[in-house]
């Protein structure tokens, strides 16, 4: 699943393409694609037709192109979500869900294989929709308080990686870039929230920060091609990975090998040495 750089990069890749562009016509293939737009498919077509992409914005995983009348339109990319900008007459994606026709003649395509994505109208969303009221800022906006949530962190019963995955407390961390962070803080992903230290918290959270922008610079993480960005590029973060999805493969800091765990119905990579266990675990 995309987390905030893979989001990003697909947010960069709109705003060099199609910012400023005109909406002339929309075809909505897969009704289930707007199935958070509550009016129905044919309400979000024809509310699109003529409106110009005026910005693009993003919070945590989500993102949205202001449109000229103040709404935006909002779109989670989900498990396989890819929008893409294709030249005229570009042969239609396998799994092309939307597609938006501009003024220029290119397309905006919403290519969803698996259909968790989606994209809606949101009203008055342009600055910030209202869908996203309770999806707390992500490390690099403005509003972003690190202060805050180390102690929001501190303040709830539960474990460390629990609570960065938490979107209510800090959004656009997914497991990838938890277990990252957590290894390059020296932190189990089991450790309580109650007993971490201040410095504990601002150190996982500083290591969060870090590990995105190196991820960004690399164009995101791709494990399985569905992820990419506008021009159908992948990113190659994972071979920067140190702890996920390495299972067996030597620590670079210590050479003890990658554990990796049951957890939440997915896993936790952790290096044993750097990352022990707490006494008190919290499940
Ligand atoms: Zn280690």
């Amino acid at each position: 699943m995309p987390e905030l750089p893979e989001v990003e990069v697909v947010r960069q890749g709109l705003e060099r393409h199609v910012l400023d562009s005109k909406i002339v016509d929309v075809d909505v293939f897969t009704p289930r694609s707007v199935r958070r737009h509550v009016a129905g498919a044919t309400d979000f077509a024809q509310r699109l037709r003529g409106r110009t992409l005026t910005a693009t914005r993003r919070r945590g995983k989500f993102l949205w192109l202001a449109l000229d009348d103040e709404d935006a339109l909002l779109a989670h990319l989900g498990m396989s979500g890819q929008l893409l900008v294709q030249p005229a007459g570009a042969a239609d994606e396998l799994h092309l869900r939307i597609r938006f026709r501009l003024v220029d003649g290119r397309e905006l395509r919403f290519v969803d294989q698996r259909t968790f994505g989606s994209m809606a109208i949101s009203d008055g969303g342009a600055d910030l929709p209202s869908e996203l009221s309770h999806v707390a800022p992500d490390p690099f906006e403005a509003a972003y308080d690190a202060d805050a949530v180390v102690e929001a962190l501190r303040g709830r019963r539960t474990n460390v990686k629990r609570a960065l995955l938490d979107q209510s407390l800090v959004s656009g961390i997914g497991n990838i870039y938890a277990d990252e962070a957590l290894w390059e803080a020296r932190l189990h992903y089991a450790r309580p929230t109650d007993t971490l230290r201040r410095t504990e918290g601002h150190r996982v959270l500083a290591a969060v920060r870090g590990v995105m922008t190196a991820a960004l610079a690399d164009g995101g993480t791709s494990f399985d091609a569905l992820y990419v960005d506008v021009d159908g590029a992948s990113g190659y973060f994972a071979r920067s990975l140190e702890v996920y999805g390495r299972a067996g493969e030597p620590c670079s800091r210590c050479g003890t090998p990658i554990r990796r765990d049951r957890f939440m119905n997915r896993s936790s990579f952790t290096c044993p040495h750097c990352q022990p266990r707490p006494r008190r675990p919290h499940w």
